[in-house]
């Protein structure tokens, strides 16, 4: 399918075969914008830098049932293909690129060869809650890098630990593609953007800018911590507030910011990554300390 654009022309390939005979026609860089769709500004931002980075920019949607635990929101999670191309129209990207499930996994996704990333990085923080979720991630990724071949690939820095991920298998699997990260899109009242948050009724809604709000006081104690200690005491009444607040929290870790391995001293480079349930449905967030 063509959509004619105001100056150039998009297209929507929705089989692997018809993406690979538009790809062949392509020349100059190319870059590659991974979603599973719901689109909200903060994709569109990601697509923005990959137009600043390459000749064509290909977005794909595809809502990866590898990455999605057994009670998990596979079934649920928001799906709205044609307000998504209609945007992906209105900024300009060259491809959407969405595919049905038995292109990308035709014997099944439990019969598929898996891309594990290791479990120092795999199986902390959301890999410790979400089993089995980077090898997912990683997986239908390794195929997509495959079946797209990008020079390069932008993702959001609002999923930290996943970008580490891709970094390190496109390190580790010599992958000839370039990965930039690109910050968090916020909404006015610091609620990080995430498809998600369709799912907050009005109370829900109220209560989730607390998450930003407390990483940032949490932040600003941290940054005048002087031992490790004083950094374990910052977290431990932070997660007492979000107990306060009706969270159910998940995780709240202060971690080296380049590989999210525990803090060695209070100098380090650190992060804060919050992972927090309101009801039924899961937040996550993160800040940089410094
Ligand atoms: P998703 O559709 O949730 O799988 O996200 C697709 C890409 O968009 C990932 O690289 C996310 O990190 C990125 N992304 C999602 N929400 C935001 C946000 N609020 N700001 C920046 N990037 C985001």
């Amino acid at each position: 399918m063509s959509v004619n654009c105001a100056n150039n022309e998009m297209v929507v390939l929705e089989t692997v075969k018809d993406f690979q005979q538009w790809r062949q026609k392509q020349s100059g860089t190319l870059a590659l914008v991974p979603t599973m769709g719901a689109l909200h500004e903060g994709h569109l931002s990601l697509i923005r830098k990959a137009q600043s980075l390459a000749d064509k920019v290909v977005l794909y949607i595809f809502v990866n049932p590898m990455q999605f635990g057994p009670k998990e929101d596979f079934g649920t999670y928001p799906r709205t293909p044609q307000t998504d191309i209609e945007a992906c129209q209105k900024i300009g990207v060259d491809a959407v690129f969405m595919p049905p499930m038995p292109d990308i996994y035709p014997q099944g996704k439990e019969n598929c060869t898996k891309v594990v990333p290791p479990t120092e990085l795999g199986d902390i923080l959301e890999g410790h809650f979400r089993p089995g979720f980077f090898t997912g991630v990683a997986t239908v990724l390794v195929k997509f890098f495959n079946i797209v071949r990008p020079d390069i690939v932008v993702f959001g820095e609002k999923d930290y630990q996943q970008l580490l991920v891709v970094r390190r298998f496109v390190k580790d699997l010599d992958l000839p593609i370039t990965v930039y990260g690109a910050p968090i899109i916020r909404e006015a009242d610091g609620l990080a953007m995430s498809s998600r948050n369709a799912y907050l009724d009005n109370e829900q809604r109220a209560l989730a800018p607390s998450i930003q709000e407390l990483l940032k006081e949490a932040a600003s104690k941290i940054k005048l911590c002087k031992n490790l200690d004083e950094i374990e005491t910052v977290l431990v009444n932070t997660r007492q507030k979000f107990s306060e607040h009706k969270f159910d929290l998940q995780y709240l870790e202060a971690r080296d910011a380049d590989t999210l391995q525990p803090l060695k001293t209070a100098k380090d480079k650190i992060i804060l990554l919050v992972a927090a349930k309101i009801d039924q449905i899961r937040l996550i967030d993160n800040l940089l300390v410094n």
